[in-house]
C-alpha cells in the first residue's frame, strides 16, 4: 500500500500495522530480549527465517521493525535494517563489503566521524581512499574512473551545505561498477531520494531529523534485499543494534517528519536571507540562495533546500564569543536535526579536530556558525538574531 500513498501519509502510517497488538492503535515498545516457542518446529522454522518472527532482540524486535518498514517507505526501498546510531550504519555497512586492497572514493566533507573512518581506520586494513574536492564533479569523475568498489556521497554536506550531483555520479559510478552509498541525513526523504537516482544505498543517522527532537540516538541503511541482507548479517553477529525504546521515540519522532521539515525549510531559507542583509555577515551558506555554488543542481533534485544554513562573522572566533551566547532560542550544541533551532562553531563541533590552518583549506573560516533552524516561528529567529547581533560591540566592525 506504502507505494502509492504520498510522504507525509507515509510518515504517519506506513510501517505500522504489522506490529499493533491488543487493538492498540500505537506500536508497543517491546521490552523483551528473547521470544519463545512451544512448538519447536515453529522455532526452528523462525531461527532459519523461513518463518517470519522473532528469536533475539540483538537481530530483530518488534519495534525496532516497525522503525525499518517506515523508513524504508519514505525512501521507496525493497529493505531497511537499523543500528545503534548513524555511525554504527555507516561504520558496519562499509565493513560488511570492504576487504584489503579495495578502493574507496569519496569527497572532504563528509561527516566529521565518516571521515575519520576514511582516514584514520581504512587505511589500517590496506583499504584505499581518495576524498576529492567536495562539488568538483570533473575531480570525482576522474577517480571513479580509476575504479573502485565503493563511492560513498553526502549531499547537501557539514558546514557549508555543498552539493553534489547524484544521478551524474551513479553514472560514473555505474560504469566501473561500483557501488554508489549516499548518507541522506541533511536532507531527509522528505526532501530527497537518492534510490530514484540509481543509488544503491541510502543511509541515515536518524538521531538527526528523523528522529526530530533530539532525545534517541539511531541509523538505519536502505536499499535492494540482496544488499540489505549482508549488512543485516554483520551487525546481528557484530552486535550495533538499536533499542526498542529508542526505536520507538524515532518512530513518533518520524509522523511528523513532513511537518517539521516544511516549516523548517521555510524558517531556513527567510533566516538565509535576512542573514544576508546583516552587516556582520560577511558569507550565507545555503543552497535555496541563488548565488550558492550548489543552487542549480539542488534545485534539480531535492524538493526543498533544507533546514541546515551557515554564515561566518567579521571579526572571527571573537565576534562568536559575543553573538552565540546571546541568542535565547537557540541551543548552543553538536546536534542538528531538532525542533529547537541549534547553533555551533564549526570549529568547536563538526570540525573540531582540524587545525586553524586544515580548516582554512578547507573552506571552513574560523568564524563560521552552522545553523540548524527549527520550528519557531521565524519572526522570533529573526528577531533573537537581530537582537544578539546588535549586542556586539560597535568597534569591533570597525576594526574586526
Ligand atoms: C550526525 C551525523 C552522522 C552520525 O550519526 P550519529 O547518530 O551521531 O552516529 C552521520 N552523518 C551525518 C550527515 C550526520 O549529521
Amino acid at each position: 500500500m506504502t507505494k502509492d500513498i504520498n510522504q507525509g501519509t507515509k510518515a504517519v502510517w506506513a510501517g505500522e500495522k504489522d506490529q499493533l497488538a491488543f487493538g492498540a492503535t500505537q506500536v508497543p515498545v517491546v521490552h523483551s530480549v528473547s521470544f519463545g516457542y512451544e512448538d519447536m518446529d515453529e522455532w526452528y522454522d523462525v531461527a532459519i527465517g523461513k518463518k517470519p518472527g522473532h528469536i533475539y532482540g540483538r537481530n530483530t524486535n518488534p519495534t525496532v521493525q516497525a522503525f525499518e518498514d517506515k523508513v524504508k517507505a519514505l525512501e521507496g526501498a525493497e529493505a531497511a535494517t537499523s543500528f545503534s546510531t548513524g555511525m554504527a550504519a555507516i561504520s558496519n555497512t562499509l565493513s560488511t563489503f570492504l576487504a584489503p586492497g579495495d578502493r574507496v572514493v569519496s569527497i572532504k566533507d563528509t561527516y566529521g566521524g565518516t571521515n575519520k573512518i576514511f582516514t584514520e581506520f581504512l587505511p589500517r586494513q590496506n583499504i584505499d581512499v581518495e576524498l576529492c574536492e567536495t562539488g568538483n564533479h570533473e575531480a570525482l569523475e576522474a577517480e571513479i574512473a580509476k575504479g573502485c568498489k565503493i563511492l560513498y556521497l553526502e549531499t547537501p554536506t557539514n558546514p557549508t551545505v555543498k552539493i553534489t550531483d547524484i544521478e551524474r555520479m551513479v553514472t560514473a559510478g555505474k560504469q566501473v561498477g561500483a557501488m554508489v552509498i549516499v548518507d541522506n541525513t541533511f536532507a531527509t526523504p522528505i526532501n530527497q531520494n537518492p534510490l530514484t537516482y540509481g543509488v544503491d544505498l541510502v543511509i541515515h543517522s536518524a538521531t538527526k531529523f528523523l528522529g526530530g527532537h533530539a532525545d534517541a540516538l539511531g541509523g538505519v541503511v536502505c536499499g535492494d534485499k540482496n544488499l540489505v541482507e549482508p549488512i543485516y548479517h554483520y551487525r546481528e553477529i557484530n552486535g550495533a543494534t538499536l533499542d526498542p525504546m529508542a526505536a520507538y521515540l524515532l518512530l513518533r519522532g518520524m509522523k511528523t517528519l513532513k511537518l517539521r521539515l516544511r516549516q523548517q525549510g521555510d524558517n531556513a531559507m527567510e533566516l538565509a536571507n535576512y542573514l544576508k542583509s546583516v552587516e556582520w555577515v560577511d558569507d550565507v551558506f545555503y543552497p535555496g540562495l541563488p548565488e550558492h555554488s550548489g543552487h542549480d543542481i539542488a534545485t534539480k533534485q531535492m524538493r526543498h533546500y533544507g533546514a541546515m544554513l551557515s554564515f561566518s562573522v567579521k571579526g572571527g572566533v571573537e565576534t562568536l564569543r559575543h553573538l552565540l551566547p546571546s541568542l535565547k532560542y537557540a541551543n548552543r550544541a553538536a546536534n542538528l536535526g531538532s525542533v529547537e533551532t541549534v547553533v555551533g562553531p564549526s570549529r568547536t563541533t563538526s570540525h573540531v579536530e582540524c587545525t586553524p590552518e586544515e580548516r582554512a583549506a578547507m573552506g571552513i573560516p574560523e568564524g563560521l556558525i552552522r545553523v540548524s533552524v527549527g520550528i519557531e516561528d521565524i519572526d522570533d529567529i529573526i528577531q533573537d538574531f537581530q537582537t544578539a547581533f546588535e549586542g556586539l560591540p560597535k568597534e569591533r566592525l570597525v576594526n574586526g
